[in-house]
């Protein structure tokens, strides 16, 4: 399909380019300096103490986990509305996700109140995720994870450069997960970072993501070891080089393109507020400073969700669901059931959202006719009186 508006896009230039050659031209391929850099640099970013590199978000997660030591029996709280990847960790691990509400139709992050409320003598740990790089509510989850002596991690994917205040997101936990997949605002293709300020959680992950072996490829290259112990059954969730020199570029683009990302939700927002008002947009007027990933919009009750997506192709704009929620699909149903009434708001904020268009490149220009485009499918598609499913 040739989009005449994609849902997201690189901001890739000569400099990526560059930086692929040069380490074409070292004849290093596998971590090496530029992966150093790349996580020193990363860290240095964030305000963290250590940041490691890994071969994509999901691996990311995985190490997190495994770090904190989540095992058979513990239970993590974690929403519904979320990438599966985000529950999928806790699985790897043996743990189970307990799947929270979320807060409501303007703030599409895990519910605070609804917290508490799922703790459980098994509870062991909340896995957070902020929403389309709208920062959870830390202070208070943070509060309440103190409380109750719980573990916190942040599947921040959506969220690099988003902060509360001064703090930046993945300082407001135990561990922090960030995704370098194609589609992030920092991209690489595939790729990952765990950041801590724990040393003992960093060593665990720096560990395991290469067969838990005392030494590194790196260091026999450089001469300065010849053999290695296992000490812990590891994995091989290594980045590459490549991946590596494209993320340091991508890295000190960041603030500028989240700044273009936050004008176009502004433009989409007015342009909204002024076409088409029944349409609700959350996070509006938020109080932390986010990445802007994701443009999610609501449609309103009874709207087909499916006609709606089909006349959008058809113009040429590519749209997408964040998300289809986690404990809706089969695996999860089966494995973890959860109660008709438990999740109503991830229910409904799941059937009716619709994500548009949103990336640094975006022409301003665009986000008028989306709009207007949104508005006329809007008015052509007849309004059902029972509530789509699909
Ligand atoms: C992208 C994403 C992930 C997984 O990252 P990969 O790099 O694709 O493995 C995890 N959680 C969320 C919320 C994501 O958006």
């Amino acid at each position: 399909m040739n989009w005449r508006i994609p849902l997201a896009d690189l901001n890739f230039g000569e400099e990526e380019k560059e930086a692929v050659m040069k380490v074409l031209d070292s004849r290093w391929l596998t971590m090496g300096e530029e992966t150093q850099n790349f996580e020193r640099e990363f860290a240095r970013y964030l305000g963290v103490k250590h940041a490691v590199a890994v071969a994509n978000g999901t691996a990311s997660l995985h190490l997190a986990c495994l770090a904190l030591g989540l095992k058979p029996g513990d239970e993590v709280l974690v929403p519904s509305l979320t990438f599966v990847a985000t529950a999928a960790s806790i699985v790897y691990a043996g743990a189970r996700p307990v799947f929270v509400d979320i807060a409501g139709e303007t703030n599409t992050n895990i519910s605070v109140e609804s917290i508490e409320a799922r703790i459980t003598p098994r509870t062991r740990a909340i896995m957070v995720m902020h929403y389309g790089g709208y920062p959870c509510d830390m202070p208070r989850i943070l509060e309440i994870a103190g409380r109750y002596g719980l573990a916190l991690i942040e599947d921040a994917a959506h969220a690099p450069g988003a902060a509360i205040g001064e703090k930046k997101i993945g300082n407001w936990s135990n561990v922090a997960s960030f995704s370098f997949f194609s589609n992030k605002n920092l991209a690489t293709g595939e790729g990952g970072m765990v950041v801590t300020n724990d040393d003992e959680i960093a060593r665990k992950v720096r560990l395991q993501r290469s067969h838990a072996m005392t030494t590194m490829t790196w260091d026999r290259h450089k001469g300065h070891a010849s053999s290695y112990e296992v000490v812990d059954l590891g994995f091989n969730y290594r980045i590459d080089e490549i991946r590596s020199a494209i993320g340091r570029i991508q890295l000190k683009k960041l603030d500028g393109n989240n700044t273009r990302r936050g004008k176009l939700t502004a433009a989409y927002r007015a342009a909204f507020q002024k076409l088409v008002p029944e349409i609700e947009i959350p996070f509006e007027q938020y109080p932390f400073s986010p990445a802007y990933h994701l443009l999610p919009i609501l449609l309103p009750a009874g709207v087909n969700r499916f006609a709606f997506m089909e006349g959008m192709k058809a113009q040429g704009i590519q749209t997408s669901i964040h998300y289809p929620p986690i404990h809706q699909f089969n695996y999860y149903r089966n494995r973890f059931p959860v109660e008709q009434t438990e999740l109503p708001v991830t229910e409904s904020v799941g059937s009716r959202e619709v994500t548009l268009p949103l990336y640094a490149d975006l022409d301003p220009a665009s986000v008028c006719w989306i709009v207007e485009t949104t508005r006329n499918i809007l008015q052509e598609i007849p309004v059902e009186r029972s509530r789509s499913v699909w």
